[in-house]
């Protein structure tokens, strides 16, 4: 059984493609899961085969990522915007010096207004005045020995800009925000304190927000916070505090299979968005300035290739024409407009040679005409 053949290919920037063996598989479950003899979306979430979903989920995360076993993976609701809140409300309330966040984008800026409401925050760094078209050099940062703790965002999915080290010190805790980038590449995630990714640009449907936490930091949190938003309730009732999106974690444990098994691991994953990547930029760059990409070089993102075409009409007509040859959610983000093509996971290196086909096309037809 393939997927249907009229499907376009899904440049979405979010939520994004999901791996064609783990649709078939959802399909399927659908209609029946057959160790429980019930429709996915019927099943208890007290159930032991959903028990099992949960420890095989984490299990296959903490193999992975060779996460160590202080740290805790949760399954909560309420996507990343949730824990743009729920960090501060942990790390942040009563405490004396600033936490440090970053302005690199479209979404750290959302992360710093939420932290703001909790306690003192420092941006450390803004890219206001570079147009947000690039991202901080070590030499540009300074970070604070007294900081509850740092905040960045690993990948600026409007912008297209990513990370390719760590930021802070080790005596500071780390905090990032990977929700598109989550699972692309290795990470060192016990380099950070807390880790949190939504699992609809990577890993899955919308519905569920992975956070890997290391224990000290839910000792820590204050003892007067909602339940549904304490870290600590939610590790005691191992994701199961009321009732969790079954479907949701259920596709992301069918992802993280497909990558153990079939993709062999982050590393393959790694090299194989590399080569979608440098493929894609490797066409904007030889164009002649017919694609002209968002972000410098140095900074760009191997997830979300912004760009834009020497006018307006151009883009409008790139994305039309770009609809009707079957490729869809090619838009750039509101925020921003032009172009972004966001290359997940489960974007194989077919569906990028054919828009990179379609691009050199496009080009040759309109580059005299501009
Ligand atoms: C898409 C996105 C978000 C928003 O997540 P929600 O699950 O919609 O709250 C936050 N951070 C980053 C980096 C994103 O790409």
């Amino acid at each position: 059984m393939s997927l249907n053949p009229n499907n376009a290919l899904n440049f979405s920037g979010g939520p994004g493609a999901l791996p064609e063996v783990v649709l078939n598989q959802v399909q399927q479950a659908i209609i029946n899961v057959p160790e429980a003899g019930l429709s996915i979306l019927g099943i208890s979430h007290r159930s032991d085969w959903f028990e099992n979903v949960v420890r095989e989920t984490e299990n296959n995360i903490r193999t992975l990522l060779g996460l160590p076993s202080d740290y805790h993976i949760l399954f909560l609701q309420g996507g990343a915007t949730q824990q743009f809140s729920m960090v501060p409300m942990t790390m942040l309330r009563g405490k004396k010096h600033p936490a440090e966040y970053f302005d690199t984008g479209y979404w750290s800026r959302k992360v710093v207004t939420e932290a703001m409401r909790e306690g003192p925050v420092r941006v450390i760094w803004s890219g206001e005045q570079h147009g947000y078209r690039r991202l901080p050099t070590d030499e540009e940062l300074d970070f604070s020995p007294d900081a509850p703790y740092i905040h960045y965002v690993s990948n600026e999915t409007v912008e297209g800009l990513q990370f390719n080290r760590i930021l802070g010190r080790d005596d500071v805790p780390r905090v990032c925000d990977m929700s598109s980038d989550f699972l692309s590449k290795p990470c060192e995630a016990d380099k950070f304190s807390l880790i949190y990714a939504h699992a609809q640009k990577n890993i899955g449907p919308a519905g569920v927000t992975i956070v890997l936490v290391r224990d000290s930091v839910v000792q820590n949190a204050p003892d007067n916070l909602p339940s549904f938003l304490d870290y600590r309730r939610q590790v005691e009732s191992h994701s199961n505090f009321n009732t969790p999106p079954v479907f949701a974690i259920y596709v992301v444990l069918l992802v993280t299979r497909w990558l153990l098994n079939e993709v062999g691991g982050l590393e393959n994953m790694a090299q194989i968005n590399q080569q979608k990547a440098k493929l894609l930029y490797g066409l904007i760059d030889g164009s002649n300035d017919f694609y002209r990409p968002w972000g410098e070089a140095a900074f760009r993102s191997d997830m979300n290739v912004a760009f834009n075409l020497p006018t307006k009409d151009l883009e409008a007509l790139f994305l039309n024409e770009a609809t009707a040859a079957g490729f869809s959610g090619l838009g750039g983000h509101r925020a921003i407009g032009g172009v972004r093509a966001s290359i997940y996971n489960a974007l194989t290196l077919g569906a990028v040679e054919k828009l990179t086909g379609f691009m050199e096309d496009f080009r040759f037809k309109h580059h005299a005409k501009y």
